[in-house]
């Protein structure tokens, strides 16, 4: 038989197969007794799996792929939705779009491709998993679109391939679907769960995506960066319950200056087509150019912007997770956000305020599916625009301007060889091209520079730190070090990644600081406490330099000697020096910043006990423990917890005066007791200690500075510094500062520099800052208390600040050895 007389075979099989099984395509409502969005109902992961794994079954519009395990193991799947013709050729369309992707890889005429390729639109449900609702939605999207025989989708079906991610947080899914099935019915339905619903990060699974410190935000980018490089992603999100029904972009300021204004505005009309076909269904309530911006980096709908495509966010109002909300006037007249002084007021941006009462998931769920299909025509109807937008951003991120550098560089020999593995895989592993020198080069380095694109806002801003570039020499490159070249299509992220942020100084009428929507600055180098000096020039031409690119994550492991097999779950080697017995406070108010916590202590396998609150109320922590963790978290919150009635009794108390009592106990037994930011004001309280936060209730009129890098001054004779620099980068998010009433017992370790202690991101008021203490120590008793005003770990990203933790713990295990 010829291949092609097997192949017409093939295809008669798959149409008359087809026709019969469009008839048995399985409905939500078969599979799973209910529709999804129904008041009260709620599918949980494995569900949601068994029924997408039914429709790759039953439809061949879909393909179903499972792309790994999450966290705690579960399967994170994503449906392929197409046309027929397209699902069987998926690896033509994928070449295409890696070829659109990089022009570099193209040999033919790119008009061909333009006009073969389809465009590819990744949509992904409920990455917080309190925002339920769109995982239900996925399963009736994917249905409509598997079984829909009307021109118009099947218009959508040729010219698109979707990529639907139920959840990019299975986890989080049966979390939130198990703790709602338990409180149903009880007074606690439609309440959040008292734990985070990712292992680590909560709610901060959002803000991982350039770090790619967890399973699901790897596995997500492999599809998507590497693999798929979709024109379009759209991430579906929930919002509080009392203000606008639906967000949908244009979004507020400010914009960040390395994305391209070209995304801006097609951002900007996929949003407005989303709002005007929600118009015209009779759905009220959509606001657009509100509260969310564009500034921050790390979302799953920001980082598309630093790939050349499309983030489009949504935001609709939140029920009580799967149950009936009623939301009055009153509320709505509260509800207040950049963009929107109320939500009953009509305005250019909020043109039909929705009228209060009964807000159900089925609300939700209709406009989510409104939304999607819209942006999935726009796919569609437009599909060759969109196609040579994305190539054509690509093309001039290759060839670069004037005005950019022409490197970045991670000079070898710096040391901390774990942090320079981990930026250079956390690289490589979201697509950036990054070469490892195999023979030296000479260049001229410079600090990194921070490029201004707004004038105006340069003359408002509060810091400029503009590199003297005049006054580098050409300097030899040491061999085994890495390059990153602008000149490649990701040169808006590494530019983001790499630069120093400088946030426009916006203050509202009355002089008090308009809060961003997430951090201020994040530059990845810096967060790190790796050096990364920009390259302006090279000596060597192309052709005489002799460099490596680098494949994957193991390889620059490998190449960094660390000593890994291949596949180790976390390679690092504990780093504190004695073996200690470590707790880390865990209440049940979900704190992230101790998610955070547990999950460097995980990666660099230091072992380590959660404490509850039943434990410390229990007390005899002295015979359990050496140290004691307590991460950022308000004094009241961490005393009271929970308060009585508002949740089951097992999870509301806190740790109680009980537990201060204990805790007093095991301090003056010679415990060591280790305070993050906010905890440290339950310390400075309850042992009376001569510290004083000068942040504490200050207004933003006078100070304020929310997620920035700052610079500290150590004193690195202290046993706790003794591994670090005499300057360190820190995180500071609306931290703490503190000044000491008596210098008697105050070992300080760190002060917020003296000058220029801005390195990243937006300081109003930095001599309220500067000079005063970041990190102390105490003797109390026979035991010590170590303050952090930073957050010495924030997000799993400040590694440059990791240090200070393992030093403090070794020497907490010295201390009582010597009992
Ligand atoms: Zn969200």
């Amino acid at each position: 038989m010829t291949k092609r007389l097997s192949f017409l075979i093939l295809l008669f099989l798959a149409i008359t197969t087809t026709s019969t099984a469009q008839s048995t395509i399985p409905s939500p409502k078969s599979a799973l007794g209910f529709n999804p969005g129904d008041d009260r109902t709620v599918a949980g992961w494995s569900q949601i799996t068994d029924y997408f794994e039914r429709l790759d079954r039953a439809s061949d519009r879909v393909l179903v792929q499972t792309l790994g395990q999450s966290t705690l193991k579960r399967p994170l799947i994503v449906a392929f939705i197409s046309a027929r013709e397209n699902i069987l050729a998926l690896p033509k369309y994928k070449e295409i779009q890696q070829q659109l992707a990089d022009p570099r890889k193209i040999t033919q005429n790119h008009d061909r491709l333009l006009a073969n390729g389809k465009v590819v639109v990744a949509i992904s449900c409920s990455i917080h998993s309190t925002e339920i609702v769109a995982s239900q939605m996925s399963m009736q999207l994917a249905y409509e679109l598997a079984t829909a025989q009307d021109a118009d989708t099947r218009e959508i079906l040729q010219n698109t391939i979707l990529l639907l991610i139920p959840s990019p947080n299975p986890d989080g899914i049966d979390i939130v679907a198990n703790w709602y099935r338990k409180t149903l019915g009880t007074p606690y339905e439609g309440k959040e769960p008292p734990e985070l619903y990712h292992h680590y990060a909560g709610h901060d699974d959002n803000r991982d995506w350039f770090m790619l410190n967890l399973k699901e935000t790897q596995l997500v980018t492999r599809l998507l960066w590497h693999d798929w490089f979709p024109q379009i992603v759209y991430d579906v999100h929930q919002q509080g319950s009392n203000g606008s029904r639906f967000f949908i972009p244009p979004f507020y300021d400010p914009p960040n200056p390395n994305i391209s204004p070209l995304l801006l505005r097609q951002v900007g009309l996929i949003g407005h087509k989303v709002a005007a076909d929600l118009q015209a269904a009779g759905f009220k309530g959509v606001l657009t150019n509100a509260l969310y911006d564009t500034w921050w980096h790390g979302g799953f709908r920001t980082a598309p912007y630093f790939h050349n495509s499309i983030g489009i966010l949504s935001e609709a109002a939140s029920a009580r997770l799967m149950s009936p909300a009623t939301v009055t006037t009153e509320q709505l007249a509260r509800s207040s956000t950049r963009g929107m002084r109320n939500a009953v007021e009509s305005s250019t941006n909020f043109p039909d305020p929705w009228a209060a009462g009964q807000w159900r998931p089925r609300d939700i769920m209709a406009m989510e599916m409104i939304s999607a299909r819209s942006i999935l025509e726009m796919a569609s109807k437009f599909r060759v625009e969109y196609l040579r937008n994305f190539y054509e951003l690509g093309r001039a991120n290759i060839e670069g301007n004037k005005v950019d550098p022409q490197a970045y560089l991670i000079p070898a020999g710096q040391g901390r060889d774990e942090a320079v593995a981990k930026l250079v895989g956390s690289l490589v592993d979201q697509g950036v091209e990054v070469y490892r020198l195999d023979r030296e080069l000479h260049a001229i380095l410079a600090t990194p520079i921070l490029r201004r694109t707004n004038p105006v806002a340069e003359k408002l801003g509060s810091y400029r730190r503009l590199a003297n570039l005049t006054s580098s020499q050409m300097q030899e490159v040491p061999l085994g070090s890495y390059i990153i070249f602008l000149a490649q299509p990701q040169r808006t992220n590494v530019l983001a990644l790499f630069e120093p942020q400088i946030y426009p100084n916006r203050l509202t009428g009355q002089g008090e600081a308009e809060r961003p929507y997430d951090v201020a600055g994040w530059t990845l180098p810096l967060q790190m406490g790796v050096e990364a000096p920009v390259v302006m020039a090279i000596r060597e031409p192309a052709g005489e330099r002799k460099l490596t690119l680098l494949k994957d994550t193991n390889e620059v492991r490998a190449d960094l000697a660390l000593a890994l097999k291949k596949g180790d779950e976390s390679p690092i080697k504990n780093p504190v020096k004695q073996p200690v017995r470590v707790g880390i406070y865990k209440g049940w108010t979900g704190n992230m910043d101790e998610g955070w916590t547990r999950y460097i202590f995980d990666t660099f396998n230091v072992p380590y006990t959660s404490v509850r609150d039943a434990d410390m109320r229990h007390g005899a922590l002295s015979s359990k423990f050496d140290a004691l963790i307590f991460t950022s978290q308000a004094a009241t919150q961490i005393i009271n917890g929970n308060g009585v009635g508002t949740m089951p009794q097992d999870y509301t108390g806190g740790i109680t005066e009980a537990g201060v009592k204990n805790l007093k106990e095991f301090v003056n037994n010679g415990g060591m007791l280790i305070c993050f930011d906010n905890a440290c004001d339950m310390a400075i309280k309850e042992f009376n200690l001569p510290l004083k936060n000068t942040l504490e209730g200050i207004r933003s009129s006078e100070f304020y500075c929310p997620g920035s890098i700052v610079a500290l001054d150590v004193d690195n004779k202290h046993p706790i510094a003794s591994t670090l620099p005499s300057s360190v980068p820190a995180y500071f998010i609306n931290s703490s500062a503190y000044t000491a009433a008596s210098d008697a017992n105050v070992r300080v370790i760190a002060r917020y520099a003296k000058d220029n202690v801005l390195l990243s991101g937006w300081l109003l008021g930095e001599d309220k800052l500067s000079g005063q203490i970041a990190l102390a120590e105490m003797s109390v008793g026979k035991g010590r208390i170590v303050l952090f005003g930073f957050r010495p770990q924030h997000r799993g990203q400040a590694w440059a600040t990791l240090p200070f933790i393992w030093n403090a713990l070794s020497t907490a295990a010295s201390n009582t050895s010597e009992e």
